[in-house]
């Protein structure tokens, strides 16, 4: 399948056209970016992995019967999608408290939230993505309460599938982002699940093992995305 024409560009992912009209080619470019695209860099091989590493969770995430808008790796840097119609809504789950949430509410950093918070934000960079409810959504017509009930479920029903497959590897899932679209009538996980869009934190030591290191200048940002996906069992194929 061929690139036909860019229909989009992100801060680090573009969208292509394909001869086929639900479907979409979605690159991982090196671009790396933080606080709303005020701090960005190229980073070395960052498509290759994350394109990879999104990869591998979306497959396992399907084998669990989270359906999504994956079909298959096309190269190192490059999947084919589905064509969705996108929801402006960002999904988090928490299983730890940082980030945002200490400085919004004050809260202790590294609390174990039991059970997991779930927060919707608007995708807006603008507006540096704010906090939003399910009455925004549905008043502001960004979805119906039915599909917000939906994008919470499924949100929080990966959170159980992925707490557990991280720990595995040895590492904490301390909180994620996701984003749902339309496909033909149903609802299916878009977007991306790299360290890019997630916290991951060492079992042992509490490292830091996600787009913090490249947030806060820790360094070894692609060396570590590489390692979770070693521990994960991922092979990861450079150019
Ligand atoms: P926070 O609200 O603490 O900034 O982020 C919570 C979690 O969601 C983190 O794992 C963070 O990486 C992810 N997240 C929230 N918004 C975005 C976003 O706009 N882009 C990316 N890549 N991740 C996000």
């Amino acid at each position: 399948m061929d690139k036909l024409s860019q229909i989009t560009t992100g801060k680090a992912k573009s969208l292509f056209s394909t001869a086929h009209p639900d479907q979409l080619i979605m690159e991982f470019r090196d671009d790396t970016s933080a606080f709303d695209g005020k701090k960005m860099e190229a980073l070395d091989n960052k498509g290759n992995v994350n394109n990879q590493f999104n990869a591998f969770v979306m497959e396992f995430l399907a084998t669990k019967g989270i359906e999504t808008h994956f079909i298959e790796l096309l190269s190192s840097n490059e999947s084919l999608v589905k064509k969705l119609d996108m929801f402006p809504i960002e999904c988090v789950v928490r299983n730890r408290a940082t980030g945002s949430l200490c400085k919004r509410l004050g809260i202790e950093d590294g609390l174990i939230l039991d059970p997991p918070l779930f927060e919707f934000f608007l995708k807006d960079d603008a507006l540096g993505d704010p906090l939003i409810n399910d009455h925004h959504i549905v008043s502001f017509g960004w979805a119906s309460q039915e599909e917000a009930d939906t994008m919470r479920e499924l949100t929080l029903q990966a959170n159980d599938i992925l707490v557990n497959f991280f720990s595995e590897a040895n590492l904490i899932l301390v909180d994620y982002k996701l984003e749902f679209g339309m496909f033909q009538g149903k609802m299916l996980l878009a977007d991306e699940f790299t360290p890019d869009g997630c916290r991951l934190w060492d079992k042992d030591t509490l490292a830091k093992m996600d787009k913090d290191r490249f947030r806060q200048d820790l360094g070894n940002v692609i060396e570590t995305y590489s390692e979770v996906a070693e521990r994960l069992g991922m092979q990861i194929k450079l150019d």
